[in-house]
């Protein structure tokens, strides 16, 4: 086995840094060697020169270099999925949502993207050979519509026990974007302590849209946007957790060919997004998941149905 190495094995970091670094949640030294010397210089007080030759030291101790394509495979063989209780979005996907990736659901108001989080709360929950990862799920709610009644209905509709499901959901209200930017900080320690294999930010961008209106304000809201999204990156990547983001939909009042709508959030989330799957109403709770903009799977679509259980495929609806 690895010998695991501690924050202050990495030659250069002194207790002071120690305690700046944890206070930003950066806990150890696989955090440490791929957070943005940039953002170290900030978290830590540190000259440039300084937090660029601990980078390195952080990176040599864990012998970060270049590996082979077989170890990238090797790598991706340790993927887990969960399910999301319809077979129709799960095949969109393959097997489900990934982990060791961020998968971006779109929509409308309405369109289910809470709902599909709290099935995936109770999903990540069940067993390997059930759909799961037989681990907990972190929940960063940014709108207040996250509720528990949902998680025991749908955990009742698997014949799970509601209140153990419910004490594995570890939850957080962000109440602005320092603070969400803070919690999923925060959840760096979390994560790799109560073995979360699961991370939800719903919405992920409400509290950046409404905190930065205008142009002016795109940039700083952009670069703000870029490194939350890309901490949440290196959590799937570093812990092989699955993140999920919300994202809400903007009207482009001034496009005259195609389609006139389009998800929020610009080029950080387009690009920092590693699936996105765009959800649309459609009669009563039937709603429609399209995949767009994945590295490995054609666009597709797949119908599924909002129940009180939770999410199903259109053909299990009771009639
Ligand atoms: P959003 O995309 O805005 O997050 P939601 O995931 O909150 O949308 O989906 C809301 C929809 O979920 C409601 O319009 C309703 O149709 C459905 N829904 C919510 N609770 C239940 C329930 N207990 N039983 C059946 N459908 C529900
Ligand atoms: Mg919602």
């Amino acid at each position: 086995m690895a010998v695991k190495h501690e924050l202050e094995d990495v030659e250069g970091v002194g207790p002071a840094t120690i305690e700046k670094l944890k206070i930003a949640g950066v806990l150890s030294v696989e955090a440490l060697a791929v957070t943005p010397t940039r953002t170290l210089v900030e978290i830590a007080d540190l000259t440039e020169e300084k937090a660029s030759s601990i980078t390195r030291n952080a990176r040599s101790l864990l012998n970060i270099r270049f590996t082979t394509a077989k170890d990238v495979l090797s790598k991706r063989q340790n993927i887990g999925y969960i399910t999301t209780g319809s077979k129709a979005i799960d095949s969109l996907l393959g097997k489900g949502i990934e982990s060791q990736a961020l998968t971006e659901l779109i929509g409308e108001f309405g369109s289910g993207k809470t709902q599909i989080c709290h099935q995936l709360c109770v999903g990540v929950q069940l067993p390997l050979e059930k759909g799961g990862l037989g681990g907990r799920a972190l929940f960063i709610d940014t709108e207040g519509t996250f509720r528990p009644e949902r998680v025991i209905a749908i955990a009742q509709g698997l014949g799970l026990n509601p209140d153990e499901v419910l004490g594995n959901i570890i939850y957080a209200r962000a109440f602005n974007s320092d603070h969400q930017m803070l919690l999923a900080d925060e959840a760096f320690s979390l994560v790799s302590q109560n073995n979360v294999r699961l991370v939800i930010v719903d919405s992920v961008i409400t509290h950046f849209r409404s905190e930065y209106p205008g142009r002016e304000a795109l940039a700083p809201r952009q670069q703000k946007l870029n490194r939350h999204i890309h901490q949440l990156l290196r959590m799937a990547d570093i812990y092989n957790l699955a993140v999920i983001l919300t994202n809400q939909i903007q009207s482009t009042p001034d496009t005259f060919f195609g389609n006139p709508n389009k998800p929020a959030g610009g080029n950080v989330l387009a690009h920092g997004s590693t699936y996105r799957i765009w959800l649309r109403k459609s009669k009563e709770s039937r709603r429609v998941a399209k995949i767009i903009d994945s590295p490995l799977h054609p666009e597709s679509e797949g119908i599924f149905a909002i129940t009180t259980n939770g999410i199903i495929d259109v053909d299990d609806v009771k009639h």
